[in-house]
């Protein structure tokens, strides 16, 4: 049984869920609004341009990022496909020519009879049919206002910065202390304390750092409670203290005095394994940050699962409307993929496009397909957007902070990756033989 779908957005998200119901042998209307409306990253016309970065990041398997891009692969992902045929040379990781992606993405898209290209910005959801809205962080304000109305939200989320996350076990608990500041409600916070010292070398250290180079699409004016602790730190040398490194209300068991200042820790998630550090986003080069953040007492050895970096960005609160097949609960014609779901990277928009596509072919097929486990990188990410409790709902890469944790006693390092990845195989086999006849032909290596 054949269908017909429309995809809104030509970007990573939406090209993959193209393809991937094109090749279920479904029509598909695929609409994207350059070069009639641009966006303030997009540089060309073509599908699926990679507006930043052109790193795909490891293909280590014990990297999270590295086990995504298997699974996507053995799920027979067409842009992971493509990326592979455009490589540049970059050691373990996948780094790809933009333009030969970009072209070859297009191509592609081009070139499937099923597939019919409409270039032209959507203003609303339509209002029949299946519906995939893989319109991305740059996502046109009409849409958005039109999407914030059809999802019953008052807004969707305009953030510019996202702060640094560490692996929980990394964090020397003989220095970082367990307390909440007073009246700030109930929450599991570590602090990392620091004496006067220490407060000044590392501002003294953040304000050498030189930011990332300005972009035009990043000259956006920050919300204040977004601001990133390099431009605080330039405003004052006491900035940071008074702002998101205050001690009030904080007192350090080893010396039973308030310190000159916290660094706060917020976990993740449930299990506690990443913590992210509390008002800490910034726009330094990745490798000042690891350094000046492992100057703070308690981090000297952190691992970092995702460093600070500041952009637009629009998103849902999809745990609020989005179910682990990342339909809108209240409408599930209607699929959200990509950057919109909440997470964040490009891989992570192709897996998301991914999903959306072979649950919108399930549907339109009558097959019904079986949540993914959360053990596999997929599926971790799909329990991220429809089921993550914790205090607030921002951007994420895939990192083993969402998987559920390791029976104890869990093995560390590239060890605890290794142990991630065989039990993500094992889960993945399992429900590739458990759903063998509703994958149909889908090619699960
Ligand atoms: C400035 C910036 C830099 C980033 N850098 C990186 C990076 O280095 N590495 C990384 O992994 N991730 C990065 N990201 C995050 C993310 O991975 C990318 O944005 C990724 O492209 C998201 O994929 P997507 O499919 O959700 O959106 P996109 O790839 O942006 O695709 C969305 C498409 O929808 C179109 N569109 C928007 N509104 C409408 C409308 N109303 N009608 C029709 N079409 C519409 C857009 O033109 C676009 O082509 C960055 C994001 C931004 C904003």
């Amino acid at each position: 049984m054949t269908g017909h779908v429309t995809v809104i957005g030509g970007g990573l998200a939406g090209t993959e869920a193209a393809l991937r119901l094109a090749d279920r042998g479904h029509a598909v209307e695929l609409h994207e609004m350059r070069p009639v409306v641009k966006t303030p990253a997009h540089r060309t016309d073509r599908l699926g341009e990679i507006v930043c970065s052109n790193s795909l990041k490891s293909t280590a398997r014990h990297r999270p990022s590295g086990l995504l891009k298997r699974e996507l692969t053995a799920l027979g992902s067409f842009l992971i496909r493509i990326a592979g045929e455009c490589r540049v040379e970059a050691g373990t990781a996948l780094a790809v020519d933009r333009e030969a992606f970009a072209a070859s993405v297009t191509r592609r898209i081009e070139s499937g009879e099923r597939i019919r290209v409409h270039r032209g910005e959507v203003k609303g959801i339509p209002p029949r049919g299946l519906v995939i809205v893989a319109t991305g962080p740059l996502t046109s304000d009409p849409l958005c206002r039109s999407l914030t109305d059809f999802l019953g939200v008052d807004r969707l989320f305009f953030y510019d910065a996202t702060a640094p996350v560490v692996a929980g076990e990394s964090i020397d608990r003989s220095v970082a202390f367990a307390a909440t500041r007073r009246g700030e409600g109930e929450g599991h916070y570590l602090n990392c304390p620091m004496t006067r010292e220490e407060y000044e070398a590392f501002v003294a250290a953040v304000v050498a750092a030189d930011p990332f180079p300005r972009r035009d699409f990043e000259a956006v004016s920050f919300f204040e409670a977004c601001m990133p602790i390099d431009e605080l730190a330039r405003r004052g040398p006491e900035t940071l203290a008074f702002g998101p490194m205050r001690p009030v209300g904080l007192v350090d068991p080893r010396t039973g005095e308030r310190p000159y200042a916290v660094v706060q820790l917020r976990p993740e998630n449930r299990e506690a394994t990443a913590y992210n550090l509390v008002g800490f986003q910034n726009r330094l080069r990745h490798s000042d940050q690891r350094r000046i953040f492992r100057t703070i007492p308690g981090l000297a050895r952190a691992e970092f699962f995702r460093l600070g970096r500041v952009h637009r960005n629009t998103y849902l609160e999809a745990p609020r409307v989005l179910d682990d097949r990342l339909a809108v609960r209240a409408q599930d014609r209607v699929f959200i993929a990509g950057q919109l779901t909440g997470l964040e990277g490009y891989v992570e928009a192709i897996a998301t496009g991914m999903l959306a596509g072979m649950h919108a072919a399930a549907r339109l097929e009558g097959r019904s397909l079986e949540p993914l486990p959360a053990e596999t990188a997929l599926g971790s990410l799909l329990r991220f957007v429809s089921g993550h409790e914790g205090v607030e709902y921002r951007p994420t890469n895939v990192s083993f902070g969402l998987f559920p944790p390791l029976p104890d006693p869990a093995p560390r390092g590239h060890a605890r990756g290794e142990a991630m990845a065989r039990r993500a195989e094992d889960a993945l086999a399992g429900w590739a033989r458990r759903n063998a006849e509703a994958l149909g032909t889908f090619p699960v290596g």
